[in-house]
């Protein structure tokens, strides 16, 4: 008996990518799960998407919709083709090996969506993997996808968790699967471009520009030159992007060409990690051996995986071309980075010498291993007092060294045209008090792997929507992570 057989055909159908048609997509089905169970809903998404956000509104099957067992729309879903660039070696045929493109609409603003399937099964681009994906990493992804919205940082987004406790999925040991139902305007991946230009498929790289420009990049098909448009656009998105990870403290962890996002969006989140003890080299991915996606290094990895994209951009602009719109990359994030920077400290603008006081500030935090979100919060708080709060000044290694820096600070704020409450305000909204922390994230995981017990999602979930607004329920969210988290480790395994 079905209540909604489609939850999601009353909006209006828009195709997206599979309008270019079956060179890049094709049609897949989904391979049912046993049993699943709805761990997660995300109301707010929901309503944003055009669907009631009430979880009840959708019936006793939206379970079995969101997990592949029944279809979502009229329309069969799709796995597309992609490559990239894998800890910098070029894999010539990845894809959607375990996520189906099941749904294209608009939403009541006219905005075009997709919507994504992640860990419904097999496709032909699975290669020897299973299709599938395990609940610890779809926890995460579901999690810190909507944590990142809230941060303020471009992101895909999450609807929805699926678990299916009866349904095996073998890693490192027996895990259960999930499925999360994820919504972007486009998944679109600079290893798209990639794989069409490695083929020698010039054409197809232009038709994936057109489409790209058409769709998504409408204001570059007026430029004197639309591709040199697209680029520039794709470069000045990735560096605002990258610049908001780093005043996060979030480190994506497998930065490969093809987990970047055209359209700027945080992409395919695997074995990623928030800073708490500040090092700047830190390296949340086990798997990233020697580094190459550590903290600090994002920045230019992000322009090395433009360079792959401009790469592919030669079956469309010359060379000189390219080359100029890559040297748009840095002016671009440093700008990014500068108003990120300006809005932590309280400064309405930021200056040249201000990167000093922030290099000098990093080799503090580094000093004594400050927890990077605690110190900006607490920061924050005592932005016009003469001294730190002591609870802060007590994780500083360093406190000679930070008696300088602060008394340097407060001269620059002193020179800021900011009102000192009108300052606080602001920093407040810059400076989270919640990030996924890994042990935060573990502790839903546990709940749910040994208990079916999903409330823990919920919770961080609710907390995480407001992640600049301190409350007193969420309090342990805030503090340093347990002694116990520090042998936590994530993987490339997902
Ligand atoms: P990732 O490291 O998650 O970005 O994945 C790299 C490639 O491997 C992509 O083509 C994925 O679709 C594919 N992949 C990763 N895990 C699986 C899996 N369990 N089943 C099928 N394909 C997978
Ligand atoms: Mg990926």
């Amino acid at each position: 008996m079905s209540h909604t057989p489609h939850i999601l055909s009353h909006l209006p159908r828009q195709p997206g990518f599979s309008a270019l048609g079956d060179a890049f997509s094709g049609l897949v089905a989904a391979t049912p799960v046993p049993a699943p169970r709805l761990a997660a809903w995300n109301g707010s998404l929901a309503s944003e998407l055009g669907l009631h956000p009430s979880v009840e509104a959708h019936g006793p099957e939206l379970a079995e919709l969101l997990a592949g067992n029944v279809p979502l729309v009229a329309h069969p879903p799709r796995a597309s083709v992609y490559a990239g660039h894998q800890f910098g070696v070029y894999v010539p045929q990845l894809g959607d090996g375990r996520a189906l493109l099941c749904a294209e609409f608009s939403d009541p603003a006219s905005r075009p969506w997709e919507l994504q399937l992640k860990g419904a099964g097999p496709t032909p681009y699975s290669r020897r993997a299973d299709g599938r994906a395990v609940l610890r990493s779809s926890i995460r992804e579901y999690l810190c996808s909507e944590a990142m919205h809230a941060l303020g940082i471009p992101t895909t987004r999450a609807l929805a968790l699926v678990h299916a406790p009866e349904q095996p999925v073998w890693r490192e040991r027996r895990e259960t699967a999930a499925i999360v139902s994820r919504a972007a305007p486009s998944f679109l991946r600079f290893g798209h471009f990639e794989y069409w230009y490695y083929r020698g498929e010039a054409e197809r790289v232009r038709e994936l520009a057109d489409w790209t420009i058409a769709r998504h990049f409408p204001e570059c098909r007026e430029a004197a030159q639309p591709y040199r448009a697209l680029l520039s656009a794709i470069i000045s998105r990735s560096a605002g992007l990258v610049a908001g990870w780093q005043a996060v403290g979030f480190c994506h962890g497998v930065l490969n060409s093809d987990n970047m996002s055209v359209l700027g969006l945080t992409l395919d989140y695997g074995p990623f990690g928030f800073l708490d003890g500040f090092d700047a080299g830190h390296i949340c991915n086990h798997s990233d051996e020697r580094g190459r996606y550590a903290y600090d290094q994002q920045p230019r990895i992000v322009l090395w995986n433009l360079y792959c994209l401009g790469q592919a951009f030669m079956a469309l602009l010359c060379r000189e071309d390219i080359l100029a719109a890559l040297d748009e990359f840095q002016p671009a994030f440093e700008r990014a980075m500068g108003q990120r920077l300006a809005a932590k400290l309280g400064l309405r603008d930021w200056q040249d010498d201000d990167w000093t006081l922030y290099d000098d500030l990093q080799g503090l935090l580094a000093a004594g291993r400050s927890d990077w979100t605690i110190f900006w919060r607490s920061l924050s708080h005592a932005a016009d007092q003469p001294e730190l709060p002591a609870a802060l000044r007590d994780q500083l290694l360093d406190r000679a060294g930070f008696a300088g820096w602060h008394a340097r600070y407060r001269a620059r704020l002193a020179a800021d045209p900011q009102a000192p409450a009108e300052r606080k305000a602001a920093m407040l909204a810059a400076n989270p008090a919640y990030v996924l922390r890994n042990h935060l994230a573990e502790q839903a995981i546990r709940l749910a792997e040994d208990e079916q017990d999903y409330r823990e999602i919920a919770r961080l979930q609710a907390c995480l929507a407001e992640p600049f607004v301190e409350r007193s329920e969420f309090a342990s969210y805030a503090a340093l992570p347990p002694d116990w988290a520090r042998t936590l480790a994530v993987s490339c395994s997902s």
